[in-house]
């Protein structure tokens, strides 16, 4: 890993939503990733497509490649005009933007050493399914490592009380860190300490959160919290790098 690269990594992490995160990469390129907030409008795939167009491209320019989320592990390569059922999108291709969409579950993107990177939609069905494991795979089939992942607003375990049987499944597979309490003790799943677990099952230990609670803050916005069809966006692209 270079020195650069981990210096841009540092400095994402203290930057708020809506900003533009950069990351450079080992082989010159550049990462951008943007995080819409409730300021930014609804980004939901099934709003209003005009208004839709005019708020993409007000965040990031191009015909964003989106997916019909679903709570699975599927990955899928970026395609601008086909909107499919999958989970996380993969692009090689300079300047295409790859976005995914929540409202409690976690946005994030993976920063890869070079080549592809990609994005995933990640609540806890998609966790156990394997989602970042997936994607991580998929990235090093493609030629990448995913060295360090960028999380959005996501919930945190103060507002996520979690029924005990789902909670022991989640801890079976990220383990007892993934149990966490909520603001009045009830059993919560910690959806942060399970992705952290998750990618670290994969060797990337770089996990940033850098949004709050999606329920209890105003980061973005909140299906659980407050019944919301309005959904944030996590939006990546590579960019060529600067050529001296
Ligand atoms: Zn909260």
């Amino acid at each position: 890993m270079s020195s650069t690269f981990r210096r841009s990594c540092a400095e994402a992490a203290a930057r708020t939503v809506s900003n533009a995160h950069h990351y450079i990469r080992e082989d010159g390129t550049i990462v951008e990733v943007c995080i819409t907030g409730r300021d930014d409008g609804d980004f939901h795939v099934k709003c209003d497509r005009d208004g839709l167009v005019s708020r993409r491209a007000a965040v990031m320019p191009g015909a964003w490649a989106v997916a019909n989320q679903v709570h699975g592990a599927r990955v899928v390569e970026a395609d601008p005009v086909v909107v499919t059922d999958a989970d996380a999108l993969i692009t090689s291709e300079i300047g295409q933007p790859i976005a995914v969409q929540g409202a409690d579950c976690a946005p994030i993107a993976f920063i890869t050493n070079r080549g592809p990177v990609a994005v995933a939609h990640a609540g806890w069905r998609g966790l156990a399914a394997g989602v970042v494991g997936e994607t991580i795979g998929r990235l090093r089939v493609d030629g990448a490592e995913t060295r360090c992942a960028i999380v959005g607003p996501t919930i945190g375990p103060e507002c996520y009380a979690f029924g005990a049987n789902d909670l022991d499944h989640v801890a079976s597979l990220l383990g007892d860190v993934v149990r966490g309490k909520t603001a009045t003790g009830a059993p919560a799943l910690d959806l942060r300490a399970a992705i952290t677990s998750a990618f670290a099952t994969h060797d990337v230990t770089d996990v940033r959160f850098v949004a709050g609670c999606t329920a209890c803050g105003v980061a973005g916005f909140s299906h659980r919290a407050r019944a919301e069809c309005e959904r944030h966006a996590l939006v990546a692209r590579i960019l060529p790098g600067n050529p001296e």
